[in-house]
């Protein structure tokens, strides 16, 4: 079994990207920049947005956060969406979500010009992310196509199953792995809620990518022997030993069922670790298409 490690590679996207910003200091040109904006008090998400504003700050990009009470209205959100759009010095910008529920998250996603939507949201990129066009892909899939890279793992002709159809995760997920591209040219299998016979079908699975955030959801029983499974869950479970009193598992029962699996990813240190990077990747690619 290999470990698919998110937190080794995220840590070599950063550095090249580091990299590629003292270069372009050299020559003159200013570094990329990433805003996120952050509705309301929810303490995963300010954790997120604290983690994305750090890693600008580690490898040289200019960031700026801009914190709102819940009560901010829609009407509210959209004209400082629109002022970002504007802002020249804005390369792209993220609205965190899960936003309030008085404020229409389609609305939102839309809002956002797609030159600078490196969260990949924006209907027009997941559009061109369909048609197999250049685009701003989304950071979650993104990161997982970047550790398929990275590691070398044949892809195409394999059954690749997607448990969860979420549009920040699954959705695109099961369409990235289904183009006529590396990584891609799977037979994709994209099963959610609604899905009879969820354990046979991950049986089948040569890839098997789990996003439903739900602990433990993928069984040993589920896996079959050699597959590659990528966990993307991140679930808090009570846990009195540790020092904050919980901790982070996958949906995937990583302790039962990794020796059976070809290569897997932990959960920290997989999936997760490589989001934030490829959120930065993005806002390199924004920065370069509009001005450089
Ligand atoms: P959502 O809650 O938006 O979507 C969950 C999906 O799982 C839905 O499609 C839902 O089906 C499906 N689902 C739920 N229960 C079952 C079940 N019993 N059987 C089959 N399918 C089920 O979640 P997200 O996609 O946003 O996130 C999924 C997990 O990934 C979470 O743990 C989240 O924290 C994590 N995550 C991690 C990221 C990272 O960077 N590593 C980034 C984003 C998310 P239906 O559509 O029918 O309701």
């Amino acid at each position: 079994m290999i470990l698919l490690d998110g937190k080794a590679l995220s840590n070599l996207v950063k550095d090249e990207l580091k990299i590629e910003v003292e270069k372009l200091k050299s020559k003159g040109i200013r570094p990329p920049h990433l805003a996120a904006i952050l509705v309301g008090e929810d303490r995963a998400s300010q954790s997120y947005v604290r983690g994305k504003m750090k890693s600008c700050e580690r490898i040289g990009f200019g960031s700026s956060l801009f914190k709102y009470d819940e009560a901010l209205t829609e009407k509210e959100l959209l004209k400082k969406i629109e002022e970002l759009n504007k802002d020249e010095e804005i390369d792209g910008f993220i609205v965190q979500l899960p936003l309030p529920s008085h404020i229409k998250e389609n609305k939102v996603i839309e809002a956002v010009s797609p030159e600078k939507d490196v969260d990949g949201f924006h209907p027009i990129n997941i559009g061109r992310m369909a048609k197999n066009m250049d685009a701003l892909l989304p950071a979650t899939p993104n990161g997982i196509l970047e550790i398929i890279k990275h590691y070398k793992i044949e892809t195409s002709g394999k059954h690749c199953v997607v448990v969860g159809r979420s549009n920040i995760v699954g959705m695109p997920m099961s369409i990235l792995m289904g183009r006529k591209n590396y990584p891609g040219d799977c037979t994709v299998t994209l099963v959610h809620s609604r899905t009879r016979n969820i354990k046979e079908i991950c049986q089948t699975a040569d890839i098997l990518i789990a996003a439903i955030g739900k602990a433990y959801f993928v069984t040993e029983d589920m896996v079959k022997e050699e597959a590659i499974v990528i966990d993307v869950g991140i679930n808090a479970l009570d846990d009195p030993s540790s020092e904050k009193g919980y901790k982070l598992v996958g949906d995937v029962d990583f302790d039962k069922l990794a020796s059976k699996c070809s290569y897997i990813t932990p959960v920290p240190g997989g999936v997760g670790a490589m989001t934030i990077a490829s959120l930065l990747q993005n806002t390199m690619t924004a920065a370069k298409k509009r001005r450089m």
